[in-house]
């Protein structure tokens, strides 16, 4: 396919939003699929017990395979949890299993609880573009650790009533990783997701989310469509299940915005000031 810039580092992406169905795994793999596709080598951590991420990588996941649970708790090498995923060269999961449903409670007595899964990643050798981190719909210790091992924040935010509620508990927390623990954290991009565009209220909510965060928002919103749905009841992400789609070339796109805007060292006009 046709080439996207390529990070000069790895840029690590935690997808993050404490409310659940607001497209958070939708968008991890569907992004995640869209830059491997067009050449980068691209690494999916998957932080939900649920383990969406894995399955819509078509990843096997159940209990006995090693998974991120591992890593985190049992202090595993992430090598040897990471799989290929097929279909899709340069692609790589991070799996879940229901064991890390545990883990938020085991996590309390480990020491350096919160960094664990950036030890893990300083740790992996394996080259890699980009890292996207699907967190759980929670603000515990996983999407703590999330938070300590990026240094973007992705929030996809669902274009309905009720879209920006909820959202200050994330940027406060946000804002005390980002103070203790790790200066380089920043929310870099804003993503709206299954955007109707024949409503009015969808368009009220985009207006809104813009003038709230300006530069942050993608240009690009991936439309409510079924063939989204159903690509991860096949294992597959919309960019093999259906590429022609709207909602495959809309992920494209914002892969594309992602991949222009570059990493933290690109000022776009946020809050950010860190470079490498
Ligand atoms: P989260 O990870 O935040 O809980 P998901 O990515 O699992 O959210 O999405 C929630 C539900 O909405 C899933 O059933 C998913 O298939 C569906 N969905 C997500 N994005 C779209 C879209 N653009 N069009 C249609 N359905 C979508
Ligand atoms: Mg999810």
């Amino acid at each position: 396919g046709e080439g996207l810039p390529r990070p000069e580092q790895t840029r690590v992406i935690v997808v993050a939003n404490q409310k659940g169905g607001v497209g958070k795994t939708t968008t991890t793999v569907n992004l995640a699929a869209s830059l491997a596709m067009h050449g980068a080598r691209v690494l999916v951590i998957d932080l939900d017990p649920q383990g969406n991420a894995s399955t819509a990588l078509g990843i096997d996941h159940h209990a006995e395979v090693p998974s991120i649970y591992d890593v985190l708790v049992e202090s595993k090498p992430l090598a040897d949890v990471v799989q290929p995923v097929r279909d899709v060269e340069g692609l790589f999961c991070a799996p879940a299993t229901i064991d890390l449903a545990g883990a938020e409670i085991e996590l309390v007595s480990l020491v350096a609880r919160e960094s664990r899964l950036q030890r893990a990643i300083q740790s992996y050798d394996q080259p890699l573009d980009y890292i996207l981190i699907d967190c759980p719909p929670s603000l515990g210790l996983l999407t703590v650790n999330a938070l300590v091992a990026g240094v973007e924040v992705l929030i996809p935010i669902q274009c309905e009533y009720y879209a920006l509620e909820g959202l200050g508990q994330l940027l406060r927390n946000v804002e005390l990783v980002r103070g203790h623990l790790n200066p380089q954290l920043h929310v870099s991009t804003i993503l709206l997701t299954m955007y109707d565009a024949r409503t009015r209220l969808a368009a009220q909510v985009a207006q809104e989310v813009r003038s709230h965060f300006g530069e942050e928002v993608l240009r690009t919103a991936i439309p409510r469509s079924v063939r989204v749905s159903e690509a991860p009841s096949y294992g597959q992400t919309v960019l093999t299940y259906d590429p022609g789609s709207t909602g495959a070339l809309s992920y494209f796109e914002a892969a594309r915005e992602i991949a222009q805007r570059g990493g933290p060292h690109v000022s776009h006009g946020g809050r950010q000031g860190s470079t490498y």
